[in-house]
């Protein structure tokens, strides 16, 4: 369970592209297992704990970088504004095209990639309220890299 601030601001201007007034960048996992990421930052964009339970971040990965391959109990919705890059959802590998909404559903194996010449900026909306985040056992590699494809995408250490 999270417990963040309520951040709900009217207009959220940029100040540059892909930047906005009075928002700071964070560490995409502060507490996270570092070697399961590479190069990705996170900006709140909006937080509502109490109305409507959501909350809506933007995420940025350098080119050649990642996210964490991961599984949860809750769902994202993520629409790529920036760049190019592709994703894993569940076993299925998306090119992503600015504008395109993903849904990853709950349960879902899931890793975005940055392309590795541009960055990849996405927004992505969680509930506030959220579970922690399943990382893969050395099963589940074996399970995903069963599809040559999906093995020579994701990029994950085993945890047990
Ligand atoms: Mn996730």
């Amino acid at each position: 369970m999270n417990h963040e601030d309520a951040f709900l601001p009217i207009n959220l201007a940029q100040s540059e592209p892909y930047r906005w007034q009075g928002v700071s960048e964070h560490v995409y996992k502060a507490d996270g297992d570092v070697s399961s990421f590479k190069d990705v930052t996170r900006r709140k964009l909006f937080i509502d704990p109490e109305k409507s339970g959501i909350e809506l971040r933007y995420f940025e990965i350098a080119p050649t970088g990642h996210t964490t391959l991961e599984k949860h109990d809750h769902i994202h919705l993520v629409i790529p504004i920036r760049g190019a890059g592709s994703c894993l959802v569940d076993n299925k590998l998306i090119k992503l095209e600015i504008n395109d909404v993903v849904h990853v559903p709950s349960w879902a194996w899931h890793q975005f990639r940055a392309s590795d010449d541009d960055h990849l900026g996405f927004l992505c909306l969680v509930t506030c309220e959220r579970d922690r985040p399943t990382l893969p056992t050395k099963e589940d590699l074996e399970i995903l890299k069963k599809d040559p494809s999906v093995a020579d995408f994701i990029r994950a250490h085993q945890i047990s």
